[in-house]
């Protein structure tokens, strides 16, 4: 059965070896109780140890049923010593956080048996050795015998051929010891027991064969094998694997750690730290990038990317801003008694050459219309053409004034009537705001479902329509559901006594009365009301040829309806509008807007009109007179009333208005288009006195198809850098086609655009990427030091597991699985801190939301995706894995022999 050939065994201490063995020939039987006897140090152990394949021979060679073993690798000597071999030792070698139960189950766990059987198996084994009633308990609550037997039990359970027992009563009584031996002479009825002992008596006593060894050689054999009974059967080694698996190494390092519960808690808890800082600082950056990017796409809305015709070049503008304050570094140095000139001429030109710099004058043209139309509209959401068309003169509603029945008057004119009614009172400080307040009427987006993305529609639901044929018009609010007075006041909605009411009461006047107020509008009021829009031919009337003023003055405003009236079109408010309220920015103002179809029939109409003509025409042949008409004569007159200039004064009309039904009716001359900001200056400032001077363009009456500025909202921030780069392209030196036709470099203008947003968003973002990272790094710092620690304190359960990794290799356990094991426990030391650190940073963010939510800014500050949280855990494990990989190695490397023989 086992056959030592000349077995030698050397080791090297320092630099001399020792001949533990020097040269064993022995053969065992199948079946007899063998007692190896000698003095301390003579080479027990060391035989014992080869024969059980936990250590190997220098030379020689050990044959296992006529097999020689010196080509065995590790991986036959596990399967080995878990199925063939069991070991007893003096010291019992318990696992002391291991039930008595689950000890004896260890070496069937290392073989791969399933729970069931291996507890049956266990529990028929301490049955055996006189142990039913102590599975539960735990090695340190029995006696030196009770601990011996269950090693018994152990070694027996996996059913070996042969058992090893090195002095197993050196450390019990006398008593103990017989009750040990008795079950030990017991088993040896069915198998090999090869038992060291230095009792003579009792290898006396119960022994079949005594077996002398000194100093490394066999010195007595009392019942050497003989030749003749060699007629055995061979047997054929099982080919069977030891295995453990992973799952059971977890389970084992589960117990293990279950066993110094707080030590462990405490090593997470420390190592969780640096997983709550890291984790924490991406939730908060990732909430600030989220609170940002929503912004960002709500900006959009009120910040689309637009070419105009003319505007400030920001890009340049912020590089000045830079620029101007190097320059201050030059410095004159300061003499006593001497002044130095500071020299202002030179700053002013240069302000004012950077400040012609920054003024952007883009010529778009048909060509880049075409351009901008063949964008890819996946880009963007809506577009807005703006052709600086004036509305105001050509649209006409019903009108209350004094004196007078309703009647139909230009937006124009209403604002001129209250100009001048503001001029009469006492309050004429306040006439200029009704003009200035802007636009009443403005075009609104291409796209209808992006406004709803903004807007809900708070006017009756089933009949309202947001704007989009030509004749419809819609009303968008304020977020506190306004609109302002003045725009009300321009639009006709007071009559002329509320609206003065309007101003008596703002400045606290006498005159004032509560009973006329008119706070609020139903949704029915506003939408009734009716605006019609005239042609030009309608609006602008040519002065008859017999007036001689013609000449200069071609053409006449009719600021009311006439009887002969009928080609207008009537527009009609089909829906109310109001931003939805999460928003923080959105496309349109509170006001009324008109649809693009409107704005592209006023187009087609105007461009045949007879104002647009004239001015064309004139353009052609009095290039140098603009495109817009300002003509008319009006004088400047000095302080003594002389004439000293006579110059061109825009189209006049006449409109009539009175303060009260009983005051008289006033007639004044009105100026259609845009009041000259220089007129204002000179009157102001200079002791000139001059008319006002109002300009009236090709634009603003619809005669110019080139848009004058073009608003781009991108579908998001993503794509806006698309748009941009599309825009860029036009000014690159890059071939573009079009249509098929290609426009070369010096077909096309350079057009510069404005993206106002970009410029504060790119710096905001760039800023967050640093201080993130910035703040990861140092974080990680923590980390690093977790890690470290972890691999500390693996190192030392290594240390005090070597004891328990000496069994579990002398049971057959794999070198693998002992790294297992330790692995098994840096995982799930790793897994454990991992998720106590996200636990704790969702809390944390938890605790934080709440907190900033309630200031009402934003909602959330701190988001931690989980699939962050998922690569967190995951980095959590890989470094303490990584970490307690080294001491899991040194534990597989860790001689059996050594680490059993360590206390
Ligand atoms: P016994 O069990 O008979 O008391 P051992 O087999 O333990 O003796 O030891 C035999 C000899 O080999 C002793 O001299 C011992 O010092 C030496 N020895 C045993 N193991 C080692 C080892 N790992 N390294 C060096 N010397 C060893
Ligand atoms: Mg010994």
């Amino acid at each position: 059965m086992l056959k030592l050939e000349n077995i030698k065994k050397d080791y090297k201490v320092a630099d001399s070896v020792v001949h533990a063995l020097k040269g064993i020939n022995l053969e065992f039987r199948k079946n007899e109780f063998v007692a190896i006897l000698g003095p301390s140090g003579c080479g027990k152990t060391t035989l014992l140890n080869i024969i059980g394949g936990l250590d190997h021979y220098t030379s020689g060679d050990l044959f296992i049923n006529g097999r020689s073993t010196k080509e065995y690798k590790d991986r036959d000597w596990d399967v080995y010593r878990n199925h063939r071999i069991g070991f007893v030792f003096q010291s019992y070698n318990l696992i002391p956080h291991q039930t008595v139960l689950g000890n004896v189950e260890l070496a069937l766990t290392i073989a791969g048996i399933g729970k069931e059987e291996r507890t049956r198996r266990a529990k028929e084994a301490l049955d055996k050795v006189g142990l039913s009633d102590q599975y539960y308990k735990h090695p340190n609550q029995l006696s030196g015998g009770q601990c011996q037997r269950v090693a018994i039990a152990r070694a027996l359970v996996n059913e070996p051929e042969i058992l090893l027992a090195d002095e197993p009563t050196g450390a019990l009584d006398t008593k103990t010891s017989v009750q040990i031996m008795n079950i030990l002479k017991e088993i040896a009825k069915e198998r090999l027991i090869i038992m060291v002992t230095h009792n003579p008596e009792l290898a006396e006593l119960y022994a079949t064969r005594t077996i002398k060894l000194l100093d490394g050689n066999v010195v007595e054999d009392s019942d050497p094998y003989t030749q003749e009974e060699k007629e055995e059967t061979k047997e054929e080694i099982v080919n069977e694997k030891a295995k453990m698996s992973l799952w059971t190494a977890f389970k084992l390092s589960f117990k293990n750690l279950m066993s110094k519960f707080k030590r462990t808690l405490m090593v997470c808890v420390a190592a969780s730290i640096g997983i709550i800082g890291v984790s924490a600082v991406l939730a908060v950056s990732t909430g600030v990038k989220t609170f940002i990017s929503d912004m960002q796409d709500d900006m959009l809305a009120g910040n689309p990317i637009t070419i105009s015709e003319t505007s400030i070049d920001l890009n340049a503008l912020m590089n000045t801003m830079s620029d101007s304050s190097k320059k201050e570094a030059i410095k004159k140095s300061i003499e006593d008694g001497y002044v130095n000139v500071n020299s202002l001429v030179e700053y002013l030109v240069e302000q004012g050459e950077t400040m012609q710099d920054l003024q952007i004058t883009n010529e778009i043209d048909e060509k880049y219309i075409a351009y901008i139309d063949s964008m890819p509209k996946e880009y963007y959401k809506a577009m807005k053409k703006d052709y600086g068309i004036n509305i105001n003169n050509n649209l006409y509603t019903g009108m209350d004034l004094a004196g007078n029945d309703v009647q139909n008057i230009s937006i124009s004119a209403i604002t001129q009537i209250y100009t001048s009614l503001l001029e009469e009172t006492e309050f004429k400080a306040y006439s200029g705001m009704i003009a200035n307040l802007g636009a009443s009427l403005s075009q609104s987006l291409s796209n209808n479902d992006y406004i709803l993305s903004q807007y809900d529609v708070v006017s009756d639901k089933e009949t309202s329509r947001v704007a989009s044929n030509y004749d419809e018009i819609m009303i968008v609010l304020s977020d506190d559901q306004e609109l302002n007075d003045i725009l009300l006041a321009q639009l006709g909605y007071y009559t002329q006594e509320e609206f003065l009411n309007l101003v008596y009461k703002a400045v606290d006047d006498e005159k004032y009365n509560a009973s006329l107020d008119k706070e609020k509008f139903s949704f029915e009021e506003l939408m009734s009301k009716e605006f019609i829009w005239y042609p030009n031919n309608t609006v602008y009337s040519t002065v008859p040829s017999n007036i001689p003023t013609q000449q200069i003055m071609p053409f006449t405003y009719n600021p009311i309806e006439g009887n002969d009236w009928n080609n207008g079109i009537k527009l009609k408010v089909t829906a109310i509008l109001k931003p939805k309220e999460e928003l923080n920015f959105s496309s349109l103002r509170a006001g009324f807007y008109y649809t693009p179809a409107l704005t592209r029939k006023i187009l087609e109409d105007s461009k045949t009109s007879d104002i647009v003509t004239f001015i064309k025409t004139r353009l052609e042949t009095n290039p140098e007179l603009g495109d817009s008409i300002s003509s008319g004569f009006f004088n400047v007159k000095d302080k003594h009333d002389n004439i000293i200039y006579t110059g061109p004064v825009g189209i006049t009309y006449q409109y009539s208005y009175q303060i009260d039904d009983t005051s008289e009716v006033k007639t004044k001359r009105g100026y259609v288009g845009t009041r000259n900001a220089m007129s204002d200056i000179i009157n102001n400032y200079t002791e000139y006195e001059m008319p006002d001077v109002y300009t009236l363009s090709l634009r603003n009456i619809g005669g110019n198809d080139i848009p004058s500025s073009i608003s781009i909202y991108p579908l998001d921030f993503e794509r806006k850098y698309l748009v941009t780069d599309y825009l860029d392209k036009w000014n690159s030196d890059e071939i573009i086609t079009l249509n098929n036709e290609p426009i070369t470099k010096e077909e096309r203008n350079e057009i510069k655009y404005t993206d106002a947003i970009a410029l504060i968003i790119d710096l905001m973002n760039q800023m967050i990427d640093i201080i993130t990272i910035a703040l990861v790094a140092f974080t990680s710092l923590s980390l690093v030091v977790s890690t470290v620690m972890i691999g500390i304190i693996i190192y030392v359960s290594v240390i005090e597991r070597i004891k328990e990794i000496g069994v579990i290799r002398s049971l057959g356990g794999r070198k693998k699985d002992v790294s297992h094991l330790f692995n098994a426990e840096s995982i799930m030391i790793g897994a454990t801190s991992g998720f106590i650190g996200i636990g704790v940073t969702y809390l944390l963010c938890l605790i934080v939301n709440i907190a900033v939510s309630s200031s009402g800014v934003v909602s959330r500050i701190a988001i931690l995706p989980i699939s962050y949280a998922i690569i967190i855990i995951l980095i959590s494990i890989l470094l303490t894995t990584i970490s307690g990989l080294v001491p899991a190695r040194m534990a597989a490397k860790k001689d059996p022999v050594v680490a059993l023989r360590s206390e």
